[in-house]
């Protein structure tokens, strides 16, 4: 029940800013997110490299409202990429990114952002690694297959994220399994109308194990972006009736959430990315983290409470 409305906080700007300045908050959002530079960020990518596990980072920061915060947004991943360069780390981290903080929202947008993606991917391609799109809201996501297209004609490992929660996703998870796209499933994060998505938690599992089998047994390489227990054993079970060797699909889970699960799936030989977050424009992410479990929202109001 809380999920819905923590979400509706989300896009509320007297909500960020009351979250913001809430003393107690900063001790939440740090399980979530990893530090606010890229000095921060760059010894956890070691650590994790140190543990057998990899990263996708992620630069926090969504709903921009101007062409140059867009610019911004890429040269931040452009100066991570260069330090990542700079430590040899390029194959053990791939980058995420938000399109509508490379401005797809703003008038253009789609020419935008993808105009701002691009040298992210082309520098990132430049040091062995690659970037994955992630699925924002349902209205951007034909902008972002479109984007996630034409970026794969020059850089075929470029990935896109797709949610079981929508109808249409069965659909796309059946062209991006026929044309070899590398493909994370997620079970979606935000606030979807019954239009367009299902509401009923039992249907989204559903819809994620009929996408699995999808992905499993198409031509691409499927990206497992869940910490559910159950999906993880039906995903080793399809990957096995597939005949996928270890090697040719990969759990990923975030930055905070089951780290001891990181590290066991680690242990038996799976791949593992972990999804790091970091920068300072945090609230976005951060209270999507609260709406997927009630009980991180009462360690939040505690932590404030008693401070
Ligand atoms: P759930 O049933 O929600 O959770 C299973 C169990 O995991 C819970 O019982 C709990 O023990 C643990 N858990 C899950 N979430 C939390 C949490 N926040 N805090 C503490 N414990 C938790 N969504 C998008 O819409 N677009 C994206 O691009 C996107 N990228 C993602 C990338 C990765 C690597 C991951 C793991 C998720 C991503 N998500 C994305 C979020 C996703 O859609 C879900 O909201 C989130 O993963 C929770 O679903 P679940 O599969 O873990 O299952």
């Amino acid at each position: 029940m809380l999920g819905p409305v923590i979400l509706a906080a989300s896009r509320s700007d007297q909500m960020r800013r009351f979250v913001s300045a809430a003393p107690g908050t900063k001790q939440v959002v740090d399980r979530f997110i990893a530090g606010e530079t890229v000095d921060q960020v760059v010894p956890i990518v070691v650590d994790a490299a140190d543990k057998g596990l990899e990263v996708t980072l992620d630069v926090v920061g969504e709903d921009i409202t101007t062409v140059e915060q867009s610019h911004a947004a890429r040269d931040a991943y452009l100066e991570l990429i260069d330090r990542l360069k700079d430590l040899g780390l390029g194959t053990k981290a791939e980058m995420s990114v938000k399109l509508s903080m490379f401005g797809q929202a703003l008038e253009g947008g789609h020419e935008l952002a993808l105009a701002n993606v691009r040298p992210v991917v082309e520098a990132a391609a430049a040091i062995g690694t690659t970037v994955t799109l992630d699925a924002e809201d349902h209205t951007t996501l034909d902008s972002m297959f479109a984007i996630h297209e034409e970026l794969r004609k020059d850089f075929p490992q470029t990935g896109c994220v797709i949610q079981s929660y929508l109808f249409r996703t069965e659909d796309d998870a059946r062209r991006l399994a026929a044309n070899g796209s590398r493909v994370r499933i997620v079970k979606g994060a935000y606030k979807e109308p019954a239009e367009v998505a299902y509401q009923d938690k039992a249907e989204i599992d559903k819809a994620y194990v009929r996408i699995l089998k999808i992905l499993m047994e198409g031509s691409g390489y499927p990206m497992i972006g869940s910490h559910d227990p159950r999906l993880i054993a039906i995903t080793q079970e399809l990957a096995r009736r597939a005949g996928r060797k270890l090697d040719e699909y990969e759990f990923q889970m975030l930055y905070g959430i089951r780290s001891d699960e990181h590290l066991r799936l680690a242990a038996e030989g799976h791949r593992m990315r972990v999804y790091t977050a970091y920068g300072t424009d945090w609230y976005g992410y951060f209270m999507r983290r609260l709406a997927e479990k009630p009980a991180n929202l009462l360690f939040f109001a505690r932590s404030v409470l008693t401070k």
